[in-house]
């Protein structure tokens, strides 16, 4: 800026006499040249008019010359061009044999429109008001009269020369401040384009957010293949129907449906065959279900859902689909114990019509178990695993047949209670173990976690897998006890590796809703923390969506609290349970487990991986690593890499190894990945 303003200290003091008396040009010189300056009288003259002089106010103007007005518009002309233009021109007004003054001036002005111009006139032929005609209206043009007097044409010249300057410094302040507003505008715009990316990049990412909700919650709510609802949906309906049931001392009874040797026939006709084949099934059921006449036969029609339920298709009767080839036909209302034996037994002639899949008549069977309520239970769990019991029992007793629960058929409480005796004595015996399974970054392969597995030792089975007693420990309170056992232990093997110099990795332990519930995770974590003298980056907590709904109000605050010890936070086994983004949200967690089950029908069902892409992306959204569970091929790591996913576990890798094994694994820091993902990844 300041380099600018020094531009406004603007001087010109170039005069052209235009004159074709050469005499005339000798007084000019007189007058204004540097000799002109010596008149004393002039100086208290300019002191008089313009103040003290400063300092080159009083230096001599630079006169040239032009004897005829051609000549002196080729000056003008030329002076311009070099950028040195004259402030100021004195034009004799009869100049033979060439143009005369008035139109050299009307040219010469034409020429340059910051010339001032006296016009000197010996005679009075032309008056002001004839120039006026010829030249307009300016205030560029003075009149000198003949003879001149030498102090008017001092003062001329001054004044003449003050205005050009003056004129000019005017000119440069308004092209300064015009780029100023040229530059300032150019800036807001540049803002203003800056600003309008960003709030369509933010546009778009929240309108993902919202189509990734929108799958979710369908996801949520809905069994991937057959589109019929799920087992979450199939439990809340059940809350609400048992709510009422004893509101207002109603029936109603859970039909549990398990295909006969569908494991057979998967084997036989292939698994995507298999998949279509369920299809059917659920389409078929569904048709049955839906029919009026079967379900009014044996079901009050009067059917008053209370109105808190929301979610579609909830008819009076919901058919969903465990997984598998397992589904539950739930009715509600039924007049009496009967009812649902009825329907049952419509299920199974409706199934003896074969069911055409891939161009092949196939006939199933199924077995079915029936828990009614109030007598065979009083809560979800217990009536759908009553049901489940009785379909066991339906089997055993030779399929395609139905059965009710009576407590009397539960073998399966015997073989309960042998598991809850041996597992009561496991942490003393020492039959617990810890497994560990590599988690791998799919880009580098490189090992960044490994998940801590438990094992039961038995003597005679050999290893029990959690699956079968997981659910005991947290029926009996056991898994307080032995989440504890896991924490510490997998806590010390990390420690261990640590101090024989292998790579330090993260290690996650699993815990159950049970725990969250009744134990003060945090505490107990902190104390294993500090046994063990492991670093809190170091560990992991995995816990499953539903553990976290589970405990809803205290979940954000206990989780928060685990955050604040240093250790890391996953959710696992993400997409089984309630999928709620807003409640993701709110959790700090940092990596998703995608479920197994999304990974295992990746390749095989396009819905699938939507959902799965669908689930990435809002990781990924929500600043969270998405990690794939139970990847078992390269197909499925191609497609995952493909989707953007970041990490993932799985027999590819390597299946769960004993803590002996582990450095093994750990010292080789990298597992190999597909060789068209390392391709890619360089
Ligand atoms: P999870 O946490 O989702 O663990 C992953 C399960 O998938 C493990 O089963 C693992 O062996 C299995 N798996 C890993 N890769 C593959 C694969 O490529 N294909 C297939 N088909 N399976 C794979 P596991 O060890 O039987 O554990 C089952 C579940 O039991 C675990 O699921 C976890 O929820 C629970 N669990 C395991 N250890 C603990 C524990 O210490 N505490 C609690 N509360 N739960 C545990
Ligand atoms: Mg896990
Ligand atoms: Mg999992």
């Amino acid at each position: 800026m300041a380099a600018v303003m020094r531009r406004y200290g603007v001087q010109n003091r170039r005069v052209l006499v235009v004159d074709d008396n050469r005499a005339i040009h000798d007084d000019f010189n007189e007058i204004l040249g540097a000799s002109g300056n010596e008149h004393s009288e002039l100086d208290a003259l300019h002191a008089e008019l313009f103040g003290p002089p400063a300092e080159p106010e009083l230096d001599a103007f630079e006169l040239e010359s032009a004897y005829q007005g051609e000549e002196a518009i080729e000056r003008v002309r030329d002076a311009l061009g070099a950028g040195r233009p004259y402030a100021l021109a004195f034009v004799d007004i009869r100049m033979p044999p060439g143009i005369d003054g008035i139109e050299t001036t009307a040219r010469l002005l034409a020429e340059d429109p910051e010339l001032g111009i006296v016009i000197c006139s010996a005679y009075s032929d032309y008056s002001w008001e004839d120039m006026v005609k010829t030249l307009g209206q300016t205030d560029r043009v003075l009149i000198l009269k003949k003879p001149f007097d030498p102090v008017e044409v001092r003062q001329l010249a001054h004044a003449l020369q003050k205005r050009w300057e003056l004129a000019r410094t005017v000119a440069l302040r308004m092209e300064d401040l015009t780029d100023m507003v040229d530059a300032r505008t150019r800036e807001l715009e540049e803002a203003n384009v800056k600003l309008e990316l960003e709030a369509a990049a933010r546009e778009e990412a929240l309108q993902k957010l919202e189509e990734s909700n929108a799958q979710v919650t369908a996801l949520a709510y809905q069994d991937g293949l057959t589109g019929l609802p799920n087992r979450r949906l199939l439990n809340e309906h059940l809350e609400k129907v048992l709510a009422r049931a004893r509101r207002k001392s109603t029936e109603f009874a859970v039909l549990f449906i398990d295909f006969d040797n569908f494991k057979l026939i998967n084997d036989t006709i292939g698994h995507q065959a298999a998949d279509g084949l369920l299809k059917e099934l659920a389409k078929s059921l569904s048709d049955l279900i839906r029919l009026d006449e079967v379900l009014t036969q044996y079901v009050d029609t009067e059917v008053d859902l209370d109105a808190t339920i929301t979610v579609e298709p909830i008819t009076d009767s919901v058919l969903s689909r465990l997984g598998g080839d397992e589904f539950v036909v739930l009715l509600p209302d039924t007049r009496d114990r009967f009812a649902a034996g009825s329907v049952a037994s419509r299920i199974l002639q409706h199934l003896e019509r074969p069911i055409r899949t891939q161009d092949r008549d196939i006939v199933v069977t199924a077995s079915i178990g029936i828990a009614t309520f109030p007598e065979d239970g009083q809560s979800v769990d217990t009536l759908i695993r009553n049901a489940d019991t009785a379909m066991y029992h339906a089997k055993q007793q030779g399929k395609a047949a139905y059965q009710y629960y009576s407590a009397e058929m539960n073998a399966a409480s015997v073989e309960r209670l042998t598991l809850e005796t041996g597992l009561r004595r496991a942490i003393e015996d020492e039959a617990l173990e810890l497994h560990f399974q590599p988690q791998v970054e799919l880009g580098s392969g490189r090992i960044i976690g490994c998940e801590a597995l438990l094992r039961w030792r038995d003597p005679v089975r050999g290893y029990i897998a959690p699956a079968e007693f997981i659910h005991i420990a947290e029926d009996t309170g056991l898994i307080l006890p032995i989440g504890e056992w896991v924490i510490n232990r997998a806590c010390a093997h990390a420690v261990e590796w640590q101090r024989a110099g292998l790579p330090p990795v993260p290690v996650s332990v699993n815990v159950s809703a049970v725990q969250f519930r009744r134990q003060n995770l945090p505490e107990v974590v902190s104390r294993a923390l500090a046994a063990t003298g492991l670093d809190p980056a170091l560990l992991d907590i995995e816990i499953t969506e539903t553990a976290i709904m589970s405990v809803r109000a205290r979940a954000v605050e206990s989780l928060e609290e685990l955050r604040a010890l240093g250790v890391t936070l996953s959710l696992d086994d993400f997409g089984t349970g309630y999928s709620s983004l807003s409640y993701l949200k709110r959790f700090p967690i940092s990596m998703l487990k995608i479920d197994r089950s999304f990974i295992s029908e990746l390749l095989s069902d396009g819905a699938t991986s939507s959902i799965t892409e669908a689930i990435i992306s809002m990781t990924h959204i929500l600043g969270l690593t998405a990690l794939a569970e139970g990847v078992e091929n390269a197909a499925q790591i191609e497609m995952l890499a493909r989707l953007g996913c970041d990490a993932a576990q799985g027999f590819f890798f390597s299946a769960p190894v004993t803590a002996e094994e582990m450095p093994a694994l750990l010292r080789r820091r990298r597992l190999p990945v597909p060789p068209t993902r390392a391709a890619v990844a360089k």
